[in-house]
């Protein structure tokens, strides 16, 4: 049993998703460290959080999970804590009752034009209709310089808007550069090395990264609530950078989601684990059925409906020139914060999938390790992780 009263803590992490849970079980496995983890929320996990459901279903609670990497290392990171199933994502776009492969490929292409292209054809075709802006800035911008406008219009403007509360021309051009755009038949949504789901669901994969003796979890509690309450010595913040400093140069926009989690009675519902409706006359922007994800048989089936709104739990930063120049004034003050390190999606206000968030939370313990053995260095070497 884990004595509180025992001795100080080393660490007091804030957040319980990727990056405090790598950061914790790094610390404690990897260098010794006693650590006290925090949540808020009443689960481990973070965002990748999931749970069997009433019917006994096993759903993500905050939307369709899958991990992905082309990083051998991070790979080989997560291994040790689960073993994992196969999974290749697909998913469809909605566009006029029409269900379309999404990223853009040959397929999209021939069926929405009733055409027979080939691979070349498709090219040519794209070329005819690419809009070439001055500079491509934008999330508009990219997509109409590989798809041109009509494609956009379908797939890209009324998702982006819905997604993001905002033209694609009010964000960058990162954003939508992420889906690729294809001219062969290749329809899996991402075109990483490793592709695959935990095999036992990712709350699994956390409980096992956390079980170790110097991990101390507590959820359901907002780390002001402790934090004078347990002495550590250094403290690494996970959660949004902003509210860490009281909002003191203002809110960073954060886009948040609502979900509706729904359980049929009937085995399937739709044809892949994800259909995107980019029109907007539905306020939802995707469709996610779990058992494709999982593999589980069941009679039933649960799917969760999407809907991005600007209240309540920040779950995207927005990445805009106006954002990043507010991000910029937090990001020099938490490097001038003595004691405390941030790490993550939203401390770090970047728009990173989860391998992303678990190389960045292994480079941040690397570093730490590395003040360890020169602690003349801290600052400097603090100022160096966040440039
Ligand atoms: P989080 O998971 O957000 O964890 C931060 C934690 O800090 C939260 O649990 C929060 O409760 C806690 N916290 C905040 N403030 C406090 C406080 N004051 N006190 C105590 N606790 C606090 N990535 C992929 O690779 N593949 C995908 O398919 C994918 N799909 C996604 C789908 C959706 C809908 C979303 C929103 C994200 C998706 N991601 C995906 C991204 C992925 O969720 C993130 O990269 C990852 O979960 C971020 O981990 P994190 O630890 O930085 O943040
Ligand atoms: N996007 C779109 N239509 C789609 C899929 C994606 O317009 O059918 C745009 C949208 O702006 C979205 C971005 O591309 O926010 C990135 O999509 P991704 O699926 O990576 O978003 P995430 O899974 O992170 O929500």
């Amino acid at each position: 049993m884990f004595n509180l009263a025992a001795k100080p803590f080393d660490y007091l992490i804030v957040g319980a998703g990727f990056a405090g849970a790598v950061l914790a079980e790094r610390l404690a496995a990897g260098s010794g460290k006693r650590v006290l983890l925090v949540d808020r929320r009443p689960h481990i996990g973070g965002n990748a959080y999931d749970y069997y459901n009433d019917a006994g279903i096993l759903v993500h609670r905050y939307g369709p999970h899958i991990f992905h990497t082309n990083a051998e290392r991070i790979w080989k990171y997560l291994s040790r804590f689960t073993t994992w199933r196969p999974y290749e994502h697909r998913v469809l776009a909605n566009i006029n009752s029409k269900l379309l492969p999404i990223p853009i490929n040959l397929t999209t292409i021939n069926t929405l034009y009733k055409l027979n292209l080939s691979s070349e054809g498709m090219q040519v075709f794209l070329a005819q209709r690419a809009e070439e802006p001055e500079t491509i800035r934008t999330a508009k911008d990219v997509v109409l310089a590989a798809v041109g406008r009509d494609l956009y219009e379908k797939f890209f403007e009324g998702y982006t808007r819905k997604q993001w509360g905002v033209d694609p021309s009010k964000l960058d051009k990162s954003v939508t550069a992420r889906i690729p755009t294809r001219t062969n038949t290749d329809d899996r949504y991402f075109g990483d090395t490793y592709q695959a789901m935990p095999k036992c669901g990712y709350t699994r994969l956390f409980e096992n990264m956390l079980d170790h003796p110097n991990i101390k979890v507590m959820v359901n509690t907002d780390y002001r609530e402790i934090v004078k309450s347990f002495r550590h010595d250094r403290l690494i913040y996970t959660g949004p950078v902003d509210e860490f400093f009281d909002y003191r140069f203002g809110r960073l926009p954060y886009r948040s989601l609502s979900f509706r989690h729904v359980t049929l009675d009937r085995p399937q519902f739709q044809p892949t684990a994800v259909v995107n409706y980019p029109s907007t006359d539905v306020p939802y922007t995707r469709i996610t059925e779990y058992k494709y994800l999982t593999g589980q048989t069941h009679d039933q089936t649960s799917i969760s409906y999407e809907t991005p709104c600007d209240e309540g739990d920040p779950y995207y930063p927005v990445p805009n020139p106006e954002n990043a120049v507010l991000y910029k004034k937090y990001e020099t003050l938490a490097a001038k914060t003595p004691g405390v390190w941030f790490a993550g999606r939203l401390a770090t206000y970047r728009y990173y999938n989860m391998d992303q968030v678990v190389a960045q939370s292994l480079a941040l313990y690397s570093q730490l390790s590395e003040l360890d053995g020169s602690l003349a260095q801290d600052e400097r070497t603090k100022q160096s992780i966040v440039a």
